[in-house]
């Protein structure tokens, strides 16, 4: 009661009328349920949208875990790039060669992630949807699952504009890149250029005195793919990347479909714990108890600990891409979450969470608890996209950074959209608009963007925000 009153700005006692106007009687330090936080919002002419981690709200808090119950697990990879780069080309050539050991033939079947086994023993796991749009859209329903990018450029090319942004989309992220230098069985292919333009990207490979891998490859005749590989193992080495196999499973949904004989046919990724053949399961808000699992050969298997993919049937419908799994000791447990996510989703709508807008930025400023302002800026010119980004990055305070996470030329796409969205940043462009299809994401994902024709206001726009300043935009 009293935060929802802070947060519109009344007295506690205004929303305790409120509530006891609505029959419900309440204190100052009262939890509110999702439906009366609703109306009494409406009554001071606010709306609640609830995000994703309300709806996991409902589900209890688990335990971490303890570090003697973690053991090592396979790194989770997605292959992003410009188009014709090769990105294709290179999952096809992991799946097809590398077999488990015994095994005869690669993987046949597509079911949106699959494992492999070194020659060593050591395994990695490959998101099988390339591109950064499938990994920032993963991103922006909450799920973060890549643990490492490979950025894929061909080298008889140059680094192009989705070359940039798909590293800004994993440095967006957090998660450490390999370069692939692809193509270099073409007789015209020149990496040296490559590696010299991402250096005058601040990317310094590690030939070159830097920190960040690469890898010269023919993605089309396999060579040097196993260098490529031994490279993700060392980064995942780096990354010490642990689980606790021992517990009921949890991670993520890769895809989902219907399937005329089987009924639901969901992938998932398990992140921790192990999940089994008969285990009741959450997911997004479908649940169900797991009838059969497969793996990417499409064979039967009992059990799939961290990292490991599998295609599970018995859901009870299609869960979205990026939703959360998770296993329930019974039945009724999960049932009971995935109906009340359902009510929830259906009170509001749409499923997307406040996003960050400049005339919001003043009073989460004020909050006290914001201490980067993401910038995503996209312009007409090179020359003016550098100078507007150079002293967007100059109004950087002793309490808030301003970060450009991404800058380009060019109108605003749908992939600046998602990063914005994942991101929490804010669109700017600077005589450019955004495509059609970009604008209707942005309308339902509620981002807003700004588009400037003049510096100055640009930068006005933005100070003043920072300053709590900024009148509303009509
Ligand atoms: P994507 O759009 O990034 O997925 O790129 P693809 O994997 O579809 O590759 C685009 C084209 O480049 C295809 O015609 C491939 O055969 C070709 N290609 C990919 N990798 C190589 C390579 O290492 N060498 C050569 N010569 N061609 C390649």
């Amino acid at each position: 009661v009293g935060e929802l009153a802070s947060l519109m700005n009344v007295s506690p006692t205004e929303v305790i009328s409120a509530c006891f106007s609505l029959g419900v009687m309440v204190t100052m330090n009262q939890r509110l349920e999702a439906d009366t936080l609703l109306l009494v919002a409406d009554e001071f002419g606010y709306k609640i949208e609830f995000s994703d981690a309300d709806l996991e709200e409902s589900v209890a808090e688990e335990e971490p875990d303890l570090e003697e119950d973690l053991v090592p697990r396979a790194p989770i990879v997605t292959v992003m790039g410009h188009v014709d780069h090769g990105k294709t080309s290179l999952l096809d050539y992991i799946r097809k060669t590398n077999v488990i050991a015994g095994e005869s033939g690669g993987i046949t079947q597509h079911i949106g992630a699959y494992n492999v086994k070194l020659e060593n023993g050591q395994r990695i796991t490959f998101l099988d949807t390339p591109g950064h749009e499938a990994f920032t859209a993963m991103r922006a329903r909450g799920a973060q699952i890549t643990d490492i990018v490979i950025i894929v450029i061909a080298a008889d090319d140059d680094v192009m504009p989705q070359t940039k942004e798909a590293i800004s989309h994993a440095q967006a992220a957090g998660v450490p890149m390999i370069i692939a230098l692809n193509k270099v069985d073409k007789p015209n292919s020149n990496p040296d250029k490559i590696r010299e333009q991402l250096s005058a990207m601040n990317i310094l490979v590690e030939e070159w005195g830097g920190n960040v891998q690469s890898q010269e490859v023919s993605a089309k005749f396999g060579n040097n793919m196993d260098q490529l590989l031994e490279k993700v193992l060392l980064q995942a080495e780096m990354l010490e990347l642990k689980a606790n196999p021992n517990k009921l499973a949890n991670g993520v949904v890769i895809e989902a479909s219907l399937d005329k004989g089987r009924g639901y046919v969901t992938t998932m990724l398990v992140q921790s714990g192990t999940l089994k053949v008969g285990d009741y399961v959450l997911a997004g808000k479908n649940h169900g108890k797991v009838k059969a699992m497969l793996d990417e050969r499409g064979k039967p298997m009992q059990e799939a600990g961290p990292s490991i993919p599998v295609t599970i049937l018995g859901l009870d419908g299609a869960p979205t891409a990026g939703d959360k799994f998770r296993v329930f000791e019974d039945e009724r447990e999960a049932k009971t979450i995935a109906t009340k996510r359902e009510q929830l989703q259906r009170e509001q709508s749409i499923r997307t969470k406040k996003h960050l807008t400049l005339d919001e930025l003043g009073r989460r400023i004020a909050l006290g608890d914001f201490k980067e302002l993401n910038i995503i800026l996209k312009g007409d010119v090179d020359g003016s996209v550098e100078a507007l980004s150079d002293q967007l990055q100059g109004l950087s305070t002793e309490e808030i950074s301003v970060n450009i996470i991404h800058q380009g030329v060019g109108q605003i796409t749908e992939s600046d959209v998602l990063l914005a969205a994942a991101s929490d940043a804010i669109m700017i462009g600077f005589n450019v608009r955004a495509g059609a299809n970009a604008k209707d994401l942005a309308d339902k994902e509620e981002i807003e963007i700004r588009t400037y024709s003049v510096i100055y206001a640009a930068i006005d726009d933005v100070k003043e925000a920072m300053e709590g300043m900024l009148s509303p935009e009509i």
